[in-house]
């Protein structure tokens, strides 16, 4: 999942990223409108989190700008407290939900989390293909009947790939939702972490069959 946070406060944007990346997404900044409104439509986020009063183009203006563009990733506004005008313009202007500063984290989070939460899988919070499950809230990662244990950039992979099983994604989907714009990525780093998840959810189970497939010069699929 990737996220860009559009947000003046250096303070406030820096402790999301921060956060966020804990939480295995990979998280961009901008710090006025102008950035903001330029990555956020031309790159491809999960979700955008946007400040409404920011320098060059407000937030406000953003939103609105994006959704005549057919820009469809879920907002998530931040309006300062007390501000109830400015919610009900920005639910008007696009936008998918707002929070409240000053707000917690876990708060944060749990809008980012039902944001990304697609119609495909309203049936719960557990991915699943065949026998291999990932649980979005806990991370808990399964392959019958063993718990699997992956680092941060392992489980931001294996998310993206079980949220669109049996899907052919191409390297460069898949850099764009599992990195960040500044990530230092070379042309095999896709193929070296997907080793590293083969090593985790198929080398160990001889008598099961292989999820990981490739698909040879389109990219990668699992189910
Ligand atoms: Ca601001």
């Amino acid at each position: 999942m990737r996220v860009l946070v559009i947000e003046d406060e250096h303070k406030i944007a820096n402790s999301i990223k921060k956060g966020l990346e804990q939480e295995a997404f990979a998280v961009d900044v901008a710090y006025d409108g102008t950035e903001g409104y330029d990555l956020a439509s031309t790159e491809s986020y999960d979700v955008i989190i946007l400040d409404l009063m920011l320098p060059g183009i407000d937030g406000m203006e953003i939103c609105k700008k994006l959704r005549a563009e057919k820009i469809h990733t879920p907002i998530l506004i931040l309006t300062a407290k007390g501000q109830l005008e400015d919610k009900v313009k920005g639910l008007n202007s696009g936008a998918d939900d707002y929070l409240t500063k000053p707000f917690t984290f876990e708060e944060l989070l749990a809008r980012v989390k039902a944001m990304t939460r697609r119609p495909a899988n309203l049936t719960g919070v557990v991915l699943k293909v065949d026998d291999l499950s990932l649980d979005t809230i806990s991370y808990e990662v399964k392959r019958e009947p063993r718990l699997i244990k992956l680092s941060a950039k392992e489980y931001a992979l294996l998310e993206y790939l079980m949220r669109h099983a049996n899907q052919t994604l191409s390297k460069d989907q898949i850099i764009s939702h599992v990195w960040n714009y500044d990530a230092d990525i070379l042309p095999n780093t896709v193929e070296v972490y997907i080793g590293y998840l083969r090593n985790k959810i198929d080398r160990p189970f001889k008598n099961k069959p292989a999820l990981i497939q490739t698909i040879r010069g389109f990219g990668y699929k699992i189910g």
